[in-house]
């Protein structure tokens, strides 16, 4: 340098890094990519452009701006001095995919991976590399991809409610729904959604669980049985819908005694007096069924014959044993109340029962009589009242196994000739 380069001006430059890929990112490399500029940028003449391009091939372009061309020394030389006094950058790509920067570009991410996240910030991914699994818009890289339990890449998210969509399945882990192979669900919230029936081999699905339960173990069976094979116990008669039941339990029934079989209806029907769905099904409050009705449910669940003062007796003596409990759960409050409000009827079918039975005795009594001045002996003595009902003057009575035969006749002659004498419709009481 001589003495009147020396005095000569600073030349202010801005450069534009706009069009130039690898923008520096601190002063040193600044300087560095301005040592790699000087030696051309000194051959222009600033005052035929101000604002000049110098290729750098790969790397893209960089402009050099004179910022007073009038004032720069003519020409520029290798000692002319000079000052960077803006830089113009790419405008920032502020979510960038992470997968595009690995191999140097740059490109705007509108998708998060959350595997890509670097710590601080969460992981970005662009349309290009983003990967979308059916049942979810959840996106993640290439890289990030979900992965099944067993190891093998994901294709779907379970939509099941297990899963809710946030874990991923691989096709054999997966069950495709019937009729839209866009949902899918693992095999354990399949079973959920769609529960076998528990009769082997059925195609139906288990939609009904069994409703066995008893006051001492609340929570029911709740095995799968679907609409076909599923049990009902007609416990609130004819037009009510019976308690649900599996094949075991209903099964079972046959060999329960009456005491445990009124816990079961009783444990049933708390279950349906708290449950909401069955409020708001009929409006009438959940009630316990009528002991007439109990009365024929012994009959045909066990072949039990009691009068109405024995059934009464049992829902008494639950009722005591529950009163007596040293302390009383929301079931036992809850039973203690449909045993309450059951009272009335049972003193009502008590009532009625000695009504009937008094007219139900007096055409008993003249079915013996015609038996006897018909000489049928044997079968006058063996004879026993059962049950009378004055609505449909129904005469049931109970006649020993061995004698049924001759009691019927042929083609049921003789029942039909009783009738007659009678005047009613004589019924052998069902056993079990
Ligand atoms: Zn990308
Ligand atoms: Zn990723
Ligand atoms: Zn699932
Ligand atoms: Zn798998
Ligand atoms: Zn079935
Ligand atoms: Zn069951």
């Amino acid at each position: 340098m001589n003495q009147s380069a020396a005095a000569a001006p600073v030349v202010p430059v801005t450069l534009d890094l706009r069009a130039f890929r690898a923008p520096p990112r601190s002063v040193q490399e600044c300087v560095a990519l301005w040592e790699r500029l000087e030696p051309a940028v000194v051959t222009v003449d600033p005052l035929a452009g101000p604002r000049v391009r110098f290729d750098l091939g790969d790397e893209g372009e960089v402009g050099v701006w004179f910022l007073e061309p009038a004032a720069a020394p003519r020409p520029l030389g290798p000692g002319t001095p000079f000052a960077i006094r803006g830089v113009l950058e790419p405008a920032e790509v502020r979510n960038t995919c992470a997968t595009c920067r690995t191999s140097g570009s740059t490109t705007y991410a509108p998708y998060r991976c959350p595997g890509c996240d670097e710590g601080r910030r969460i992981g970005r991914v662009c349309e290009a590399h983003a990967v979308f699994l059916d049942g979810s818009l959840r996106a993640s890289c290439v890289r990030h991809a979900p992965v099944c339990r067993c190891g093998t890449t994901a294709v779907a998210w379970c939509s099941g409610v297990r899963c809710r969509s946030r874990t991923a399945w691989c096709e054999t882990h997966l069950r495709r729904h019937p009729r839209d192979a866009s949902v899918a669900y693992c095999a354990d919230c399949h079973a959920e959604r769609f529960p076998e029936c528990e009769v082997g081999q059925c195609p139906s699905t288990g939609y009904i669980r069994c409703e066995h339960r008893t006051l001492a173990a609340m929570k029911p069976c709740g095995r799968r049985v679907c609409a076909d094979h599923v049990r009902r116990w007609q416990v609130y008669g004819r037009y009510s819908r019976g308690v649900a039941l599996c094949s075991r339990h209903h099964h079972g029934l046959r060999s329960t005694s009456p005491e445990d079989l009124i816990d079961i209806v009783l444990a049933g029907t708390v279950a349906r007096a708290s449950g909401k769905r069955w409020k708001s099904a009929s409006n009438r409050r959940v009630q316990l069924p009528r002991i007439s009705i109990v009365r024929h449910i012994l009959i045909n669940t066990r072949g039990t014959v009691l009068d109405m003062e024995d059934i009464d007796r049992l829902f008494t003596s639950l009722e005591r044993r529950l009163r007596g409990l040293p302390s009383r759960d929301a079931t036992v409050s809850s039973a203690l109340d449909l045993l309450a409000r059951h009272r009335t009827s049972r003193r009502e079918d008590i009532e009625r029962f000695r009504q009937q039975h008094v007219e139900g005795h007096a055409y008993f009594g003249r079915m013996v009589d015609a038996l006897r001045r018909a000489g049928r002996w044997e079968l006058a003595d063996a004879v026993e009242f059962s049950d009378f009902r004055p609505g449909k003057g129904i005469l049931f009575v109970k006649v020993p196994e061995h004698l049924v035969g001759l009691f019927k006749g042929r083609g049921q002659a003789n029942v039909r000739q009783l009738e007659h004498q009678v005047g009613v419709s004589i019924q052998l009481e069902r056993r079990g």
